[in-house]
């Protein structure tokens, strides 16, 4: 097993206060000596101590992996820290009276058993299911698999390659009406939210094989097109390498990673998003520098018409909520009126399915200020009118981050299907499928 041979590592999960911050208990230790390529890191801790602040920390530590930033004061924020950094991180704290609680001491074994919820490589496609996580190539298999066994219905869509070559494979689902308009789902944009790929293939699974009445009238009402995983280089590494990986690979001297959440050309790089490559939302060097990017990008500018597309989704964890545009600014889309109902009668029947507590709003009132996000793009500039993004379970304080456990997989995607029903059984009763 490839990821038993990870380093095992020792995590603290801190709430900062760091409004708190007050005059240090002690004198700063000041960074010296000239910063040498090889003595980079070690002097950057040093300026960790030295700057004093939260903000400076983000900065500064290559050790500290900051989940959101510091922003406001009184905030509150998450920060896993690796193990050989735990005491001096520790003492950081106690110096400057930042308080703090720990979350987590070995963050480390839940990933391990998170690990364990991974079905093997080479599972044969008809045993896919939902009570697993899935690798790539496993996804890949069952979606080609799907296209063999239902031509009439399933067409594979490819994309293109990605960064490292690899395929963005989804697929297309048609039942034969006329003139309909479709649906199209984005998921795993972001690697380690392993959920989204998993609540996308289960989307895919109802709509091609539900007994239910509703279920299959919803399926026959419009086209999907359907992608899991938009990132799959970064999707790969999360099995391979890092758990917690966020962005796509590319390579940036000595980081690597665009957030593609961030790259798109739509007031890019305007707020929420950092113009540096070490961090976890690096916006990329210019608006749609990224080929998953550009990708997604061509592709929704040459069907959206000849697809009819009306309805985007893209999915997300974890928090529960149904958010949609804007993300870079608190001004109202055109039907934020329809578009706020809408989300709430999903959150409702989220509610009543599951009793989980989804919360809906725009981006910018429900989560925090972002810019070059995929919805917004599609929303803005192609003027698609009904984008939602789902961030999907855990809730929104959850301890647990990113890691959700399979026994969640069948419940969360089975809400978020139902979120996803109302969403375009509202928008037809609204007029926006005419
Ligand atoms: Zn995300």
């Amino acid at each position: 097993m490839l990821w038993i041979t990870r380093l095992l590592v020792l995590l603290l999960w801190l709430v900062l206060t760091f409004g708190q911050l007050g005059v240090p208990a002690q004198p700063p230790i000041a960074s010296t000596g000239p910063v040498r390529p090889h003595a980079h890191l070690s002097s950057r801790a040093g300026e960790c101590r030295s700057r004093a602040t939260v903000p400076g920390v983000e900065l500064a530590s290559d050790s500290c992996s900051f989940m959101g930033h510091a922003r406001v004061p009184g905030q509150k924020l998450t920060i896993m820290v690796t193990s050989h950094k735990v005491a001096d991180f520790d003492d950081l704290l106690q110096s400057y009276n930042v308080s703090h609680r720990i979350l987590n001491h070995n963050f480390q074994a839940l990933i391990d058993a998170n690990y364990r919820e991974v079905a093997p490589e080479g599972t044969p496609p008809d045993q896919f299911d939902w009570k697993r996580y899935f690798q790539l190539d496993s996804i890949y298999a069952w979606l080609e698999f799907l296209a063999q066994q239902r031509p009439e219905v399933v067409t594979l869509v490819d994309l293109g390659a990605s960064t490292q070559g690899l395929p963005i494979r989804g697929v297309r689902i048609a039942f034969g009406g006329e003139n309909l308009t479709s649906v199209f789902v984005e998921s795993g944009i972001h690697a380690r939210e392993w959920i989204a790929p998993a609540t996308a293939t289960y989307f895919i699974e109802q709509l091609l094989n539900s007994k239910d009445a509703a279920v299959q009238t919803l399926a026959r009402s419009q086209n999907w097109v359907i992608f899991p995983t938009v990132n799959p280089d970064g999707y790969r590494y999360t099995f391979k390498g890092d758990r917690m990986w966020r962005k796509n690979r590319s390579l940036f001297g000595i980081c690597r990673g665009v957030d593609l959440n961030r790259n798109f050309p739509f007031h890019w790089n305007a707020t929420g998003a950092s113009g540096d490559p070490c961090r976890y939302d690096y916006s990329g060097p210019s608006a749609g520098s990224e080929v998953e990017t550009q990708r997604i990008v061509q592709f929704l500018e040459n069907r959206i018409q000849s697809e009819r597309i009306r309805t985007f989704i893209s999915l997300h964890s974890y928090s529960q909520l149904i958010m949609f545009p804007y993300g870079h600014t608190p001004e109202r889309v055109e039907n934020y009126q329809d578009l706020k109902e809408i989300g709430q009668l999903a959150a409702q029947q989220i509610k009543k399915q599951s009793g989980r507590i989804y919360r809906s709003g725009s981006i910018y009132e429900t989560i925090y200020p972002s810019s070059g996000g995929s919805k917004d793009w599609v929303h803005g500039h192609l003027k698609v009118p009904i984008t939602f993004t789902y961030e999907l379970r855990g809730p929104p304080d959850s301890e647990d981050l990113f890691i959700l456990s399979a026994g969640e997989i069948e419940s969360t995607a089975s809400e978020a299907f139902a979120a996803l029903q109302t969403i375009v059984e509202e928008a037809g009763k609204r007029g926006y499928y005419q």
